[in-house]
């Protein structure tokens, strides 16, 4: 039996590798090993991948850009004047690997609904190579969309958790797994990759919040945590493969920090690991106090990214109440008190969202740039099966429509207006940089 795991590649007008990693695909991964069952693996957005024909090098904490070439735009599109791009490695790297083999099942991952091109592609590839070969879809859009994944000629779309992928594999496919896992027993395995620079992890599942636009309650519908244990077991396979940076996918990593983040940093913290930790997912900036800054003075950080979005009262309280305005300044304020380096603190703001002017905008970045932190702008686009997917449901002709690049210009603002907010935003930035560079 040839299993092969595979992460597609990725078409957008824009993307970055901040420590992108496909975590559902390697907590599968885990789940095989343990069953005993042999696999490949197949990473299109691996930059460190031998199949590359040239490296871009690491930028500030290992993050980095990602090969590219022109892609054509699907006509839908031809409206927004940007360039389109494919992300990854190469279909002809693709189609030489799996032109040797004969793979009877392959197993594709998804993120982004409006990625779907990627799997589309590498479909095309596996059926030209080998017609019988049986795909079987999982991931993100596969469980937000799965009526839109069944259209991609896949033979199954996986819409459950990683819990279920034994009951599912009994029944569907002839793969002999012998013995169900939980997440609780699993670890994501990093250990596939040749190289590796930076990794992932998660020490919870969901989050209690319910904010208007997001779907992290929709994809796990219950708030859970993993054992500290386990925790601990994916950092020491990371520290064995010598890795610089780590970061954590939690959605809520401070709630209930008592409970959670308090004790189990403070485990991390004894075990001196010598990566860079960060914090790319936006904190709450709620929980941010004394308790919490002393341990992130005792471990080796690199990014902090507080989940700010607006500082108008009017759209907190109308997105899900997540915070004030005091509880972002007051987070800021300690932070910087603590001798944490301003254009580090990356402050995640929204543009387009429902109900907001350009000015709520203007407001909350003149806020940021006056505290001297750095501001990372976050178009507004819907993400299918949220509240706000509900409200603009009937101008999306297409999962594409909901491209975090464009959306905000297909309802609300002028390409032009954004780009002169983005021009803004480089300047507040800048002027943060050369704060910090000038002493
Ligand atoms: S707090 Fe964050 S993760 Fe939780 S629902 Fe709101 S946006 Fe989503």
């Amino acid at each position: 039996m040839r299993i092969l795991l595979l992460n597609p590649p990725i078409y957008d007008f824009t993307c970055y590798d901040y420590w992108l990693k496909p975590l559902g695909l390697l907590y599968i991964a885990s789940f095989l090993k343990k069953n005993k069952i042999e696999f490949e693996f197949f990473d299109f957005m691996d930059r460190n991948s031998p199949f590359l024909e040239k490296k871009h090098k690491n930028r500030f904490f290992s993050t980095g850009k990602f090969r590219k070439e022109k892609a054509e735009k699907n006509e839908i599109l031809e409206w927004f004047k940007r360039p389109y791009f494919r992300y990854g490695l190469s279909k002809k790297s693709f189609y030489d690997f799996i032109s040797k083999k004969n793979f009877d099942y392959v197993f594709i991952t998804s993120m982004m609904t409006y990625w779907y091109e990627g799997i589309e592609e590498v479909v095309k590839t596996i059926r030209e190579v080998n017609r019988s070969t049986k795909i079987i879809l999982g991931g993100v859009y596969a469980k937000l969309l799965p009526e839109h994944a069944k259209t991609l000629d896949v033979d199954f779309v996986f819409t459950n958790d990683v819990d279920k992928i034994y009951d599912f594999l009994i029944n569907n496919t002839s793969i002999d797994v012998k013995k169900s896992y939980s997440m609780y027993d699993l670890i994501p395995a990093y250990d596939f990759y040749k190289k590796l620079d930076s990794a992932a992890i998660l020490t919870q599942l969901g989050c209690p919040y319910r904010c208007k636009y997001c779907a992290v309650s929709i994809l796990n519908d219950k708030f859970s945590t993993l054992p500290f244990e386990n925790v601990l077991e994916q950092l020491d396979l990371l520290a064995k493969m010598e890795i610089n940076d780590v970061t954590f996918y939690d959605d809520s990593l401070l709630f209930r920090k008592e409970k959670h983040f308090l004790p189990l940093f403070k485990k991390i913290v004894d075990k001196r690991y010598t990566f860079r930790f960060n914090f790319s997912n936006g904190l709450h900036v709620r929980y941010i106090d004394d308790s919490v800054i002393d341990i992130f003075k005792r471990l080796n950080i690199g990014m902090i990214s507080l989940s700010v979005e607006s500082i108008s009262s009017r759209l907190l309280e109308e997105t899900g109440n997540k915070n004030t305005l005091q509880e972002t300044k007051k987070a800021i304020d300690l932070l910087l008190k603590n001798g944490f380096d301003g254009r580090n603190i990356f402050c995640y703001i929204l543009l387009g969202l429902p109900y907001e002017d350009k000015e709520d905008v203007m407001k909350t970045m003149e806020f940021l740039r006056k505290k001297r932190v750095r501001i990372v702008l976050n178009e507004f686009s819907p993400v299918p099966k949220t509240v706000y997917f509900q409200k603009y449901k009937d101008i999306i002709k297409d999962p594409l429509f909901t491209n975090k690049t464009l959306f905000t210009s297909l309802y609300r603002y002028s390409q032009n207006q954004i780009q002169e907010i983005k021009n803004v935003v480089k300047l507040f930035n800048r002027e943060t940089n050369e704060y910090y560079e000038n002493g």
